[in-house]
């Protein structure tokens, strides 16, 4: 299909020879907001950590296509460079790497760009300033001692950089106060600005998030399947009713 980014073939992925998600099947068009919901422990970081490629998450049927190509046996290196960006759920912290160095290096092997450190300064400058990030931020060491907010944040600034073409962003609402939930609301509504041919995936337990950027389809995730899809009002439902009562006699 013309329009698709993503394809999620009849995906089944493994962790330490356990399934974990079953045929999982789901197809994003380029520009499209797709949230997946459901409660702890249904698999949805699974998915997305096998869509960007981690080693420890192996795809054991079923394909990715991104854009047309098969990308089931990229690494996630191909994969970033390609246009995948995940958001973690539990970012990283790189002690003694600034900020400033880690966007640069991720700047050039993502876009393959050699661009000076002064121009590259100025790039961080102006993302920054869309962030309400202080400038003095790019000298601290990656996710080192940060706030939830900050974490944030700065997976943000990585996007804003990286321009990816489709965002996987995993819980991002979790622990985040509602100004930090904002300003991560507005720099996704940025980057759709910029690339309105770019793809997001919000993956939340809670619908809160889905206030600020609305999701042109919910999926609802459960025991390892994509159990149901609707359009945003799946989302509101899920808000009254639980998951509890949603799964009530299912198994
Ligand atoms: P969710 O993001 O929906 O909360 P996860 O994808 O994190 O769900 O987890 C789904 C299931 O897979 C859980 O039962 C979890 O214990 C298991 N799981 C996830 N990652 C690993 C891992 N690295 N090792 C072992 N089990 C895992
Ligand atoms: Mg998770």
């Amino acid at each position: 299909m013309k329009n698709e980014l993503l394809f999620i073939n009849n995906l089944t992925i493994s962790v330490d020879k356990k399934t974990i998600v079953s045929e999982c099947t789901l197809s994003v068009n380029l520009g499209s907001v797709h949230a997946i919901m459901g409660p702890n422990g249904s698999g949805k970081s699974t998915l997305a950590l096998a869509v960007a490629g981690h080693p420890n998450y192996h795809i054991t049927s079923g394909k990715l296509l991104f854009d047309g190509q098969d990308i089931t046996e990229l690494s996630a290196d191909k994969r970033a460079q390609l246009g995948v960006f995940l958001v973690f759920q539990y970012p990283y912290a790189i002690p003694g790497v600034t900020i400033s160095t880690f966007l640069r290096e991720a700047y050039r092997a993502v876009t393959g760009e050699k661009i000076s450190v002064k121009d590259f300064h100025q790039l961080l400058q102006e993302k920054m300033k869309l962030l309400s990030i202080d400038h003095s931020f790019a000298q601290r060491a990656v996710n080192e001692g940060f706030s939830g907010g900050e974490k944030k944040r700065f997976e943000m600034l990585q996007a804003l950089i990286l321009r990816p073409r489709l965002m996987v962003i995993d819980e991002i609402d979790s622990g985040l106060d509602v100004d930090s939930l904002k300003i991560v609301a507005d720099a996704l509504n940025v980057l759709r600005k910029e690339n309105l041919k770019m793809a997001i995936i919000i993956i939340t337990h809670y619908p809160r998030i889905l206030q600020y950027v609305t999701p042109d389809h919910v999926h609802i995730m459960h025991n390892g399947s994509l159990v149901q899809s609707g359009a945003a009002s799946l989302a509101h439902h899920i808000e009254r009713v639980g998951y509890n009562n949603m799964f009530n006699g299912t198994p």
